[in-house]
């Protein structure tokens, strides 16, 4: 039986939403910064579990984020302490202030909703 502290209210659509969002303004900031375009560059980026009521912040840089888009594109960047391993959260990549999972579910059309 799974414990309800480990499962809080979980919605895997909202972790797919939450991607995407942090892609589009990703893709915003390059587009508008082009060549003025540095790593540096503090970025915030909302935690991408599927937990209901979950606004954490992950402060990182935008070289990170690049990285990170770079080598895990269908995968979610999360806070340490939302990593869901009673759903089959993996983790893949552990960075300070933020750790990469794959999460087991059918990712519909994660480009489709790209526009
Ligand atoms: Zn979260």
């Amino acid at each position: 039986m799974e414990d309800p502290k480990l499962t809080p209210s979980y919605d895997q659509d909202r972790a797919v939403a939450k991607r995407n969002m942090n892609s589009e303004s990703f893709r915003l900031v390059t587009s508008l910064l082009g060549k003025y375009m540095d790593g540096t560059l503090p970025l915030r980026l909302h935690c991408e579990c599927g937990r209901v009521g979950c606004d954490d912040i992950i402060n990182l840089t935008l070289e990170q984020r690049r990285e990170a888009l770079r080598m895990f594109q269908q995968d979610f960047i999360v806070v340490r302490e939302h990593i869901d391993e009673v759903k089959g959260d993996k983790v893949l990549f552990n960075a300070a202030n933020y750790v990469v999972v794959k999460k087991p579910i059918v990712d519909r059309d994660y480009r489709g909703k790209r526009q």
